[in-house]
């Protein structure tokens, strides 16, 4: 694998059209866990065609890259320095309703914008509101509330897909067993590019009231002004106890490791209290995984997407 330097030179020798190529780029514009430290290279794809062609790029010279949305739910290693941040630019920020109870947006559309857009034209997708990051994020980790989750409502995917050492563009009609709590798993899948969702329409001033319901409550349960990635371990499916509950029982709530800390408001919420290393928040959270199979024998599994540790 080249390094550093070398990584550099080929993506800025890569030549291709719509793209944006930015070195050392600091981690507090790209992530909600506000981390102070750069990462080596980030790419914006305006398009889908460039997206297709830098990623074919990368794999051909043998270089790591990792797709990234709104930042809301990934920890980057700084400390390595091999992989390529790209990210999907303009084009892929769109919303359309042309057809009755059928929504389309690219996966960089802002997942806020979403429901608010959708509320408009009398959809509900209230189980999103509060909930920040981009819809290709949102599919990608089927983000939700306790009832429902994005994927229920999709249709299809327009997705890049590798296959035989070609990227192809593809529509991908959802499946039941492509998607569970906080997964979705399509074989081949690089990139999602556009969403399209089927839903009813219902009464304007219900979606309101449930919007204004589910922010009070995340407002109230959670450190929305704090910096974190959102619950940073995934419910463990066969206890009778949430992950927060299990990490509260070991009195772990304001917990701190470096500049890290375990939220006090919520113990599910990793936050970076005082300009926290990646190292910090991933130590810590190996410390949580550690204590809850000491103690109760459950594997907590992580919700927020570790890259290059
Ligand atoms: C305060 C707070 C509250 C939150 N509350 C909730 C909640 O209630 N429910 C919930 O489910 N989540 C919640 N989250 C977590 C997070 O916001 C969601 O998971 C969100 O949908 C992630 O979107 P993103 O664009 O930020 O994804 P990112 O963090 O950028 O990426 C997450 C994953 O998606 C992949 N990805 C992103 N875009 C694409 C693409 N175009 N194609 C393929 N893969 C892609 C990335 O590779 C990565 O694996 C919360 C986070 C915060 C900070």
């Amino acid at each position: 694998m080249p390094d550093e330097d070398n990584i550099k030179k080929i993506i800025d020798n890569s030549r291709i059209r719509n793209l944006k190529i930015f070195h050392d780029i600091n981690l507090r514009k790209l992530l909600t866990f506000r981390i102070n430290a750069d990462i080596s290279s980030l790419i914006i794809a305006e398009d889908t065609e460039s997206l297709r062609n830098i990623i074919k790029y990368l794999i051909d010279n043998n270089i790591e890259y990792f797709i990234l949305g709104g930042g809301s739910n990934t920890l980057i290693n700084v400390q390595n320095k091999n992989i390529a941040i790209i990210k999907l630019g303009r084009f892929f920020d769109n919303i359309d309703f042309k057809e009755k109870e059928s929504i389309s947006c690219g996966a960089a559309y802002n997942t806020g914008r979403f429901v608010t857009e959708c509320y408009k034209k009398s959809y509900n997708f209230a189980f999103l509101a509060g909930i920040p990051g981009t819809m290709g994020g949102a599919v990608s980790g089927n983000s939700g509330a306790k009832y429902n989750s994005i994927c229920e409502f999709i249709d299809a995917i327009e997705c890049l897909k590798i296959k035989t050492n070609n990227i192809i563009l593809e529509n991908h009609k959802l499946r039941k067993n492509d998607f569970g709590y906080r997964f979705l798993n399509i074989k081949n899948l690089i990139a999602i590019t556009k969403i399209y969702l089927k839903k009813e329409q219902m009464e304007k001033e219900l979606i309101f009231n449930e919007i204004v319901e589910r922010i009070k409550n995340k407002k109230n349960a959670q450190p929305l002004n704090k910096f974190t990635a959102g619950c940073f371990f995934k419910n463990p499916l066969n206890a009778n106890k949430t992950a927060a509950e299990l990490i509260d029982a070991l009195g772990l709530k304001g917990f701190r490791y470096g500049g890290a800390g375990i939220s006090k408001k919520h113990a599910n919420f990793i936050e970076n209290y005082d300009n926290a290393s990646p190292m910090d928040i991933y130590n810590l959270s190996k410390i949580v995984l550690g204590m809850v199979k000491d103690n109760f024998n459950i594997e907590l599994e992580n919700e927020v997407k570790l890259v290059g540790f």
